[in-house]
């Protein structure tokens, strides 16, 4: 049976110099992902205000809101390409950490949530979709089997994907990635930026794993959190394991033992520094919170990595394993009689999300960035700048710009090398020196001169002062370069992270 538990939360609003703090009562709920604000721990006093990701959203382009859909970022162009960019990192990471992205439907109908226990524990926060066509209607006589909620977590979509194939031991670890958008109704007073919102992505992954492997799984993707932040040169961040509440949990006190443990040595291998909440686990098993601390000293709390006993059984998921008394608890036996038998066994889920919300790491690394974007993340990379607007010299820009992003080749055959890097002309009429200082005070990375003296040699001068250097000497004011080596150039920063 599910508990249903009231928790006083408080919002931070993200407010600059001073805090809001809003009183708000909801129910503890089962998946607790990361909500997309965390408390905000001010220790700064210095006079100058922080950056605001809000007031950097207008200067930069990056997204905007609209009063037709409250707590739903507009995404403008060049926020799309930073939104995509980490999507496209993550995926990369897929490769490594083993995860099968799946595409999965927003709408779900109301006996699923009912299912999952979301109807029950989290409803204030779901937002219900109806056909307002009764002839459309997939009951006989309407009712409740129109209702759908919309979805505020990927957990069930993935317990049905999991459910519809019969699993091996043999098949254990399944990890599912998705990037679906999620809607939660968050109180309206509360909604801001990035950072409050009604819709959201996660980096969302859900393993389901035999109970053996749980300490493994955590191991991996502590691993694989240490390579995102440190990519990011965010942090420091400190891990929490909150552990069994006192009263209110399903399992058995061994369960949540042998769970506990495994995550301890998960812990203990990671060698981060790490404490404990004892008591603050989500009463369907433990899990381990990522705190992390921006240059302000404001703390966020960003990936979780949760334990769940509850939903795979809500679900009926199994796989079928031999001496399944040993493999419920996640030991093996060599006894020849146990291995004989083989039978049904519940897997463990283990929710987690690196970045979590993908919306809300955008509002810190907008502000830990500050205008100063790594290449790879830049949405304004590179400006070509020419020295007069005469036809020889606007063609060339315009090669360049081709070279550089990749667009050359056959016009009767698709595309197949473009770049996906940011490559802009300014041909203004207006001083070049005046540009490439407007170009800068923008953000671009990297700044070209496109002039009649390069015409016989096809060359480009480059300004790459800008540029992150990874031991490079790349300081030189002005370079000459043909646009293919300056391609393979800014190629090896963006595959670098750089
Ligand atoms: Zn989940």
């Amino acid at each position: 049976m599910l508990i249903r538990r009231a928790i006083t939360a408080h919002i931070y609003s993200y407010t600059r110099n001073q805090l809001h703090r809003i009183p708000h009562t909801r129910y503890a709920s089962q998946f607790l992902l990361p909500r997309n604000c965390s408390s905000h721990t001010k220790t700064d006093s210095s006079s100058i205000p922080p950056p605001d990701h809000r007031q950097l959203a207008v200067q930069q382009e990056l997204f905007t809101t609209s009063i037709y859909s409250p707590g739903s970022p507009i995404l403008l162009p060049n926020g799309a390409k930073i939104f995509n960019r980490l999507v496209e990192f993550l995926r990369q990471q897929y490769a490594r950490y083993g995860f099968d992205e799946v595409i999965t439907p927003t709408i779900y109908k109301k006996a699923l949530w009912k299912k999952s226990g979301h109807l029950e524990n989290y409803s204030d926060d779901m937002f219900t979709v109806t056909s307002t066509s009764p002839s459309r209607s997939d009951a006989t006589e309407g009712g409740e089997e129109d209702e759908y909620g919309l979805k505020p977590m990927n957990c069930p979509g993935h317990c049905l994907i999991f459910a519809s194939q019969r699993h091996s031991y043999r098949d254990l670890p399944i990890r599912y990635a998705d990037f679906s958008p999620l809607h939660r109704n968050e109180i309206s007073g509360a909604l801001s930026g990035l950072t409050r919102v009604r819709r959201f992505h996660q980096d969302d992954g859900h393993i389901f794993c035999r109970p053996s492997q749980i300490e493994e799984e955590i191991r991996k993707t502590l691993d694989f959190v240490r390579v995102v932040y440190s990519t990011f040169k965010l942090g420091p961040y400190r891990l929490t394991l909150s552990t069994r509440p006192t009263e209110h949990y399903i399992g058995t006190t061994e369960e949540w033992e042998t769970a506990e443990g495994a995550l301890k040595r998960a812990l203990d291998a990671s060698g981060q520094e790490w404490t404990i909440n004892v008591g603050d686990g989500a009463f369907y098993g433990p899990k381990i919170d990522i705190i992390l601390r921006d240059s302000d000293g404001k703390e966020h709390q960003t990936a979780t990595i949760q334990l769940d006993f509850q939903l795979p059984k809500r679900f009926e998921l199994e796989y079928i394993a031999p001496a399944p008394e040993y493999e419920r608890r996640g030991e093996t036996t060599v006894d020849p009689d146990a291995l004989n038998e083989t039978g049904r066994v519940t897997p463990v889920l283990i929710h987690r999300a690196v970045l979590g919300s993908v919306e809300r790491l955008m509002a810190l690394l907008i502000e830990h960035y500050n205008g100063k974007w790594p290449f790879w993340l830049n949405p304004r990379q590179v400006m070509i700048v020419t020295v007069n607007d005469s036809q020889p010299v606007l063609d060339h820009a315009k090669a360049v710009q081709d070279v550089l992003m990749g667009r050359q080749g056959s016009p009767e055959k698709p595309v197949s090398q473009a770049t996906n890097f940011v490559v802009d002309i300014d041909d203004r009429q207006v001083p070049v020196g005046v540009k490439a200082h407007q170009a800068k005070s923008k953000g671009y990375s990297v700044i070209l001169t496109a002039g009649p003296r390069q015409l016989s040699s096809g060359t480009i001068t480059c300004d790459l002062s800008r540029l992150e250097s990874d031991g490079e000497v790349l300081n030189q004011e002005r370079i000459e370069m043909l646009p293919s080596e300056l391609l393979e150039k800014l190629k090896a920063k963006a595959d670098a992270y750089l």
